[in-house]
């Protein structure tokens, strides 16, 4: 057998993002720890060793870093524009928690290059207020006004990582997504985001035969929207190049709310009439500019928004189905 890759450790490993990061690094051949407060929810993981533990504690995160040449830093308590708008201070204090207490284990332990997932919300919202908004290039973050504690949270992360590079030496990456979405990941339950909802809208209007869906606000915000797929694989360039500064990652397709609702009722095979009610729309605009992205990495994520809409609105509506029969869909390795 030959020797693996690399030691890589993947927090947040039971999350969407972290369970498919795995996989992929898996692939490539790395040796591969998880954790997370939980295993994959819809499917087995495939790291090598998965521990459940709480990275609000330092112990956990010294015992999680341990031996480990690289951090993927995914873990997070996140949702889509719901959670974030209304749990402020619950996710400002423990995201806090979890990233103070990782990035100082990682340097104890000696860890070679840890990764930060940050995230378009350290965007100010003042960049952000028109639906034909300009993309968003890495220099727009300052001066500083993201729009929720979220945002916040995650910019002074990014800082962290920096004065730890500068301070201690230790190698580090800082990845902004831009709504990233795919198969197994929270689709139900309050902390699914824009994609994810609307699939298991159009899902339950189709095998109800109620054709008409809610829309939050009137679904004329914008946003791009990024398949997980091009998502790992962005995170494994960025990790191998030496490019330490805050770099987008996303597609720079703008699409509104209702157009995304659109493809997703064309997918299905069925006509919705879009039902507009309050509810948290965040900011009114959002883009990447992928310019740097392109010359750091020499690639950009290319897989369509309808391709990938396709296989998440599969997986959707089989767990809508599983769901209405009153059982789980089940896991899927
Ligand atoms: P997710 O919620 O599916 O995964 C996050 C995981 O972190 C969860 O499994 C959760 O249990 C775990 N976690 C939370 N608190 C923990 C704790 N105290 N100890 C251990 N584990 C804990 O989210 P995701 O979509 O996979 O996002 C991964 C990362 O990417 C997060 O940092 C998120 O902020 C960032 N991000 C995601 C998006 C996106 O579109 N999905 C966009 C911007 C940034």
């Amino acid at each position: 057998m030959s020797a693996p890759a690399g030691r890589a450790l993947v927090t947040g490993a039971g999350g969407f993002i972290g369970h498919h990061l795995v996989a992929s690094l898996k692939k490539r051949g790395f040796w591969v720890r998880g954790v997370d407060l939980k295993h994959p929810e819809y499917s087995d993981s495939h790291a090598d060793e998965f521990l459940v533990a709480d990275l609000r504690q330092a112990e956990s995160c010294r015992a999680a870093t341990a031996g480990i040449d690289d951090v993927y830093a995914l873990a997070a308590d996140m949702g889509g524009m719901g959670f974030i708008a209304n749990n402020h201070s619950i996710i400002l204090h423990n995201n806090a928690l979890i990233n103070l207490h990782t990035i100082e284990a990682a340097r104890v332990n000696g860890v070679k290059r840890l990764l930060y997932t940050s995230s378009a919300c350290v965007y100010p919202e003042f960049k952000q207020t028109e639906a034909n908004v300009s993309p968003l290039r890495e220099e727009d973050a300052y001066p500083a006004m993201p729009q929720d504690a979220y945002g916040w949270e995650k910019l002074i992360t990014e800082r962290l990582c920096y004065h730890y590079r500068e301070d201690y030496g230790l190698d580090t990456r800082v990845v902004r997504f831009h709504n990233i979405f795919g198969p197994l990941g929270s689709w139900d339950g309050g902390r699914e985001k824009a994609p994810a909802a609307l699939c298991r809208k159009v899902a339950r209007a189709k095998l109800s035969g109620e054709h008409e869906i809610e829309i939050w606000g009137d679904g004329e915000q914008t946003r791009s929207f990024c398949y997980i797929d091009d998502c790992v694989e962005g995170l494994y360039r960025l990790m191998q190049s030496g490019f330490q500064e805050p770099l987008n990652l996303g597609q720079d397709r703008l699409i509104s709310i209702n157009d995304l609702a659109r493809i997703v009722a064309r997918i299905a095979g069925i006509e919705v009439k879009l039902r507009h009610v309050p509810g948290p729309m965040g900011v009114r605009g959002r883009n990447s500019d992928n310019t740097l992205l392109r010359k750091v990495l020499g690639w950009e994520p290319a897989i369509s928004l309808e391709d990938g809409l396709s296989i998440t609105y599969g997986w959707i509506e089989e767990q809508v189905r599983g769901q209405l029969s009153g059982g789980a869909a089940g896991k899927s390795a």
